[in-house]
């Protein structure tokens, strides 16, 4: 793909989100509340464009109805207004004659004649000082992005040929965008929003999709069909790539290549390190189509099944049996490998489990996680009675997210009791040892993580969320990244004391967060005493050799020093250099 004479290269960073590079053209979608495309329509598209506009609406009404009616079945009559509201919002005359007569006298495609009349719309009312009216702004932000995302776009129209092999390029993606990607059109994304901790990350990476975020500000400039190289090593999306460059990426594949099959060829030799000591690494899944990515990685099972994933395929939790079905295909497949599922951890950044009638002020610091299961007694129960059906098919644990103290735990396993009494009774079989641990991704929990050890089986350290609530920042937010520093003192000291804490009363603890797949930190986590790394699928195979080449002496060594260490940088140093001296091959 040589330099086009005219066109200079263009490279825009972003975050590196997954690993991999793509060479081919880009495909643009706009998505949330940013400006959609804008562009003339012919005149004899006028009543074409104008009926686009009213069968947006129309899928909106459908789709608010439906809202509508499950949130009164939820929550009896009083809350479902909120509804109804958006529902007159979207036929109010005044809205949509302006949308109409935009399209008509000034020419404008319809998602921006919308657009422009909403965003005037909202201008107006945020001028008003009154706290009623800007709490409205929020609805009627939120019916207008329904309304947006509602369009059918028309590839003619948009000269765009989505059907071709892409680099996706959107304002933001959502897990579920990400989830339902066409794999063989989309051959990565780069995104304005996000982070590399996000669940949009998270699964592009389990996925295999090479993915570049926060690309602040780039969607709006680049155009469609252009040519392409996107570096999902180290966050870059160059536009119109010169010869030299193209050539630069061509060899860098080539590399990557041979690195990769080296590793495969490795994946069934033990992950002890050089003085004997072993290192379980199992694989990260959010959705079942990942197993075998999973079991062809050489992982010693699941360590964590994100299961709030089940989200995804409908607007509310599968029943009791569906359920079972689903954690029993993966514990067989896995077996005789562990598989550890997770309960449902909904809320917060993640997928809401129902519609909130009061949007949070502090979602990340509100009902999400065990909050959320513990405060739905009947979806928690139909939840473990589907893990304890399935702990019959294969080895299988149980843990809970986002523990933040030792009644959640008892409420937990209370629960987890009554249910196994209630299976026994019904004659359904299930593991009665089935392993119990507790996510630690909270500081109050890892503070008291000597409480919490003689009550589970395992710790699972979740360092995406211990970072974020450690040094408090939003772990999806590109404007404080830099901040996010899983090396930041505070959080090594918080994981050495969960360890601690967990050896000091007989069990085992484990990373299931991003850092126990990032290679530079293999050498500090084996020498805090992590026992298990969980990590990406396509990580398991480069972890693992890490594994192999380090000794867990020298390790240990090292952490010691690195909790003396009071810099960020200066901890992540050590353990880099450690890295660099036993598998500078790994990061090329
Ligand atoms: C974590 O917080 O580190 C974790 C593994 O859970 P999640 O990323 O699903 O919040
Ligand atoms: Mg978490």
């Amino acid at each position: 793909m040589p330099k086009s004479k005219f066109e200079p290269e263009i490279t825009y960073e972003g975050i590196p989100a997954s690993p991999g590079i793509v060479i081919s053209q880009i495909h643009v979608i706009a998505r949330g509340f940013s400006a959609p495309e804008v562009y003339e329509v012919a005149e004899s598209e006028i009543p074409r464009e104008q009926e686009r506009f009213r069968h947006a609406l129309e899928i909106t009404k459908k789709q608010l109805i439906e809202l509508q009616s499950r949130l009164e079945t939820l929550s009896g009559d009083a809350e479902s207004g909120i509804f109804e509201a958006h529902i007159m919002l979207i036929e109010d005359r005044a809205v949509v004659d302006r949308v109409m007569e935009a399209i008509e006298n000034r020419w404008q495609n319809a998602e921006y004649a919308f657009y422009a009349v909403m965003q005037n719309f909202l201008e107006a009312m945020r001028r008003i000082p009154d706290p009623y009216l800007r709490e409205r702004t929020a609805d009627i932000e939120d019916v207008s992005q329904r309304v947006l995302r509602n369009f059918e776009h028309d590839d003619d129209v948009r000269q765009q040929s989505p059907e071709d092999r892409h680099i996706l390029v959107a304002y933001d993606l959502s897990p579920s965008d990400t989830a339902s990607m066409n794999r063989r059109h989309v051959l990565g994304f780069a995104t304005e929003q996000g982070s590399v901790n996000s669940h949009t990350a998270i699964l592009a990476r389990a996925l295999g999709i090479p993915a570049v975020v926060g690309l602040n500000g780039a969607v709006i400039d680049i155009k469609a069909l252009v040519p392409a190289i996107l570096d999902g090593y180290t966050g870059k999306l160059i536009l119109h790539p010169s010869s030299a460059t193209f050539e630069r990426y061509k060899d860098l594949i080539t590399k990557k290549e041979k690195v990769r099959s080296a590793l495969d060829a490795m994946r069934d030799i033990a992950t002890e390190t050089l003085d004997g000591h072993g290192i379980t690494v199992s694989g990260n899944i959010e959705l079942i189509e990942e197993l075998p990515l999973v079991k062809t990685s050489g992982a010693k099972g699941v360590g964590l099944y994100r299961t709030e994933f089940l989200l995804l395929n409908g607007e509310e939790m599968p029943n009791e049996l569906e359920q079972a079905d689903a954690y029993s295909r993966v514990a067989r497949a896995m077996a005789p490998h562990p598989v550890i599922i997770r309960t449902l951890d909904a809320g917060g950044d993640k997928l809401p489990v129902e519609p909130l009638t009061d949007p949070e002020p502090n979602p990340f610091l509100g009902w999400r996680g065990i909050r959320v299961s513990l405060s739905r007694p009947a979806m928690f129960r139909d939840q473990l009675r589907a893990i304890l059906r399935a702990s019959a098919e294969g080895k299988v644990a149980v843990m809970f997210p986002l523990i933040s103290g030792l009644s959640e735990v008892r409420r937990s396993r209370e629960m987890l009791r009554r249910c196994m009494d209630e299976l026994e009774k019904e004659g359904i079989p299930f593991d009665p040892n089935i392993p119990v641990g507790a996510m630690i991704e909270v500081p109050s929990a890892a503070v008291c993580a000597d409480f919490l050890a003689p009550e589970v089986d395992f710790f699972s350290i979740g360092t995406n969320d211990l970072i974020q609530y450690t040094v408090a920042v939003d772990r999806g937010n590109p404007h404080v990244a830099d901040l996010y520093r899983p090396t930041h003192p505070a959080v090594i000291r918080l994981i050495k004391r969960t360890i601690d804490a967990g050896k000091d009363n007989g069990i085992w603890t484990g990373v299931c967060g991003e850092m126990a797949g990032d290679i530079r930190l293999t050498p500090l986590l084996i020498g805090l005493g992590v026992e298990e790394l969980s990590v990406g699928p396509l990580q398991v195979p480069r972890v693992g050799q890490a594994i192999r080449s380090l000794n867990h002496a020298e390790c240990s060594a090292m952490a010691e020093l690195a909790l003396k260490e009071p810099r960020s940088q200066g901890i992540l140093d050590l353990s880099l250099d450690l890295a660099k001296k036993h598998y500078g091959n790994l990061f090329d």
